[in-house]
């Protein structure tokens, strides 16, 4: 077994667990890139988000929405993100959905800052967009 989330699930490799369910498991983030950095993974090994089970979604998302009302009181506000594939920024190819706490002022941009700007968009290439996220 290589993957390392699969392995932090096992117990094969330490780690701080916040929070357990039947198919989820939270623990903290090795390299926070704020105090309190946490992620939430199924325990089945699954690359994206669209080969989890629905009761893992359920699970995952379900346990990431409790944490985020206890991260919110931590320290204000939370950025909830998942990279799905190596494109969108995935390194470790086991689904995780990271919690940022997030404070007034700690510097970092909401999600429009990792992009230039919107993109132009005719209507006919949104209807067509339309038409493919549809099917
Ligand atoms: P990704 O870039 O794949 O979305 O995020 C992977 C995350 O896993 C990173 O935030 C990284 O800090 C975290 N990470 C990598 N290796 C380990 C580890 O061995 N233990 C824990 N707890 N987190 C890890
Ligand atoms: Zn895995």
């Amino acid at each position: 077994m290589s993957c390392i989330f699969c392995r932090i699930v096992s117990g094969e490799i330490p780690s701080r667990t916040v929070s357990e369910t039947d198919l989820a498991v939270a623990f903290m983030d090795a390299f926070p890139l704020a105090p309190g950095h946490t992620l939430v993974v199924p325990r089945e090994h699954r690359r994206r988000m669209q080969d989890m089970t629905a009761p893992e979604v359920a699970d995952v998302f379900g346990l990431a929405a409790r944490l985020a009302s206890k991260t919110d009181s931590l320290a204000g506000s939370t950025l909830l993100a998942v990279h799905n594939g190596p494109g969108a920024g995935q390194e470790v190819p086991h689904v995780h959905v990271h919690l940022v706490p997030r404070r007034d002022g700690d510097g970092a941009g909401p999600i429009h800052s990792m992009f230039g700007g919107a993109v132009r968009m005719s209507d006919r290439e949104s209807e067509d967009m339309l038409k493919a996220l549809r099917t």
